[in-house]
C-alpha cells in the first residue's frame, strides 16, 4: 500500500532481513543439523524457538478476532513501541506527537531513536482528548501519533469515534495503546483494523493476563505493517519458554479476576473520597486509580511505612498532588484503606 510505504524509513524499505535457519526450514525433518545447536536436549531447551511464533499467534488470533498475520509479538509492548520508531522514524529528522501525561516509554523510545516528541496536554479538567491540538502539532515529518486508552496514569478512556476521527486529518501511523482494555467499558479498536490500515493497536500479557514477568506484548495492524516490524525485530525475540507458557496461559479464563479487579476499583473509588486527605478520585477505566491528595509526598511516605507502595505521580504535569494506586487483592485494598484511616494530615 502506497500510503504505508511512503512512511517507511528509506533504509528499512531496502532492508534484506536476516534469515534464520528456522525461517528456511521446510518439510518436517527428524534430524536437525541446520542451526549449530547442541544435539543434547539438556533441560529441553537446546533448539532455537520459532522465530515467527506461529502456534502462539494462531491461538491469539481467534481470541482477538484478527488474522494471525495482523499480530506482532514483542519482548513486552516496549519492543513494539521501539520498532515503530525504527521502522518509520528517521533519526534527527522525523517527529512523533503524543498525549501528555501518558506512558513514559513513548518518549524514552523516541529519545533513544533521536526523534523529537511533540507532547500535547490532555484537557486540564477531565483529561479529555485534545484532538485539535494533536492535529495542529503535526507537520510533514510527523510519522506517528501515540495515544493510550485507557490512559496511564490518568485512567480515563477516549471514545473510539473520537480517536478514529483523528485519522481524517493525520496521514501517519496512529498508535493506540490498549494495555488496560480488559478493564474498560469502551470497545477495543481491534475490530477497526481492516478499515484503518495506518492504525496500530498495542495490547499486552502484562496486565489483565497476569504475565508481566514473561515480557510479552502484542501489536495489531494491517499485514504490511506487521511484516515491516517482523523484518526489523531480532530474529528470535520471543524465547521458547515464553511461547510455551503463554500458550498454556491462554487456556485459563481471566474473566473472574478482571471482574473482581473492576469491582474493587469501584469500591475504592467510592470509599477513598471519605478520607480527609483525599481531594479527588479521577474516574478510571483501568486497574488503577489516580488520586489527588493534600500532600502526595507525605502520604506516599506514610503508606511506605505501612509496607504499601503506590506510584507518586505528583511531579507529572496535570497530575500535581496525585498518587496512582493499583487495584490489588481485596485484602490488599483493605490494607490500603486501613493505612489511610491511621493517616493524620497533621502528622
Ligand atoms: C503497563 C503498560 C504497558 C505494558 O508494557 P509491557 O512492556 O507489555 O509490560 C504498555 N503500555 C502502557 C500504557 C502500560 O501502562
Amino acid at each position: 500500500m502506497k500510503e504505508i510505504e511512503r512512511l517507511v524509513r528509506d533504509n528499512i524499505r531496502v532492508l534484506s532481513p536476516y534469515s534464520t535457519a528456522r525461517d528456511e526450514l521446510s518439510g518436517s525433518p527428524d534430524i536437525f543439523l541446520d542451526a549449530n545447536e547442541s544435539p543434547y536436549p539438556g533441560g529441553g531447551w537446546n533448539r532455537y524457538p520459532d522465530p515467527r511464533q506461529k502456534e502462539l499467534k494462531e491461538a491469539i488470533a481467534p481470541i482477538k478476532g484478527v488474522r494471525a498475520g495482523q499480530i506482532f509479538l514483542g519482548n513486552g509492548s516496549d519492543e513494539a513501541i521501539d520498532l515503530i520508531f525504527r521502522v518509520f522514524c528517521t533519526p534527527g529528522e522525523d517527529n512523533i506527537v503524543a498525549i501528555a501525561p501518558s506512558y513514559g516509554m513513548y518518549e524514552v523510545a523516541a529519545q533513544i531513536n533521536d526523534i523529537e516528541v511533540r507532547k500535547v496536554l490532555l484537557g486540564a479538567e477531565d483529561f479529555s482528548l485534545p484532538s485539535e491540538g494533536l492535529l495542529a502539532a503535526c507537520d510533514s515529518h510527523t510519522k506517528a501519533m501515540f495515544l493510550c486508552s485507557p490512559n496511564n496514569p490518568t485512567g480515563n478512556a477516549f471514545r473510539a469515534g473520537e480517536i478514529l476521527a483523528l485519522m481524517g486529518g493525520f496521514k501517519g501511523i496512529l498508535v493506540v495503546d490498549e494495555a488496560y482494555i480488559d478493564f474498560c467499558s469502551e470497545p477495543s479498536l481491534l475490530g477497526r483494523l481492516d478499515s484503518y490500515p495506518r492504525l496500530v493497536v498495542l495490547q499486552t500479557f502484562s496486565k489483565a493476563r497476569g504475565l508481566a514477568a514473561l515480557r510479552l506484548g502484542m501489536a495489531f495492524a494491517c499485514e504490511e505493517i506487521i511484516s515491516l516490524m517482523s523484518m526489523v525485530k531480532y530474529p528470535y525475540n520471543i524465547n521458547a519458554a515464553t511461547q510455551r507458557l503463554a500458550l498454556e496461559a491462554l487456556q485459563r479464563p481471566i474473566d473472574d479476576e478482571v471482574r473482581t479487579i473492576v469491582s474493587e476499583r469501584e469500591r475504592l473509588a467510592a470509599l477513598l473520597p471519605g478520607f480527609d486527605c483525599v481531594q479527588k478520585v479521577y474516574p478510571s477505566e483501568a486497574n488503577f486509580l489516580l488520586v489527588k491528595v493534600d500532600d502526595a509526598d507525605k502520604l506516599y511516605a506514610h503508606l511506605i511505612a505501612d509496607g504499601i507502595i503506590v506510584r507518586n505521580r505528583s511531579r507529572v504535569k496535570l497530575c500535581e498532588g496525585c498518587l496512582r494506586m493499583t487495584v490489588g487483592l481485596p485484602s490488599e485494598n483493605d490494607a490500603l484503606l486501613a493505612s489511610l484511616a491511621t493517616y493524620k494530615t497533621s502528622e
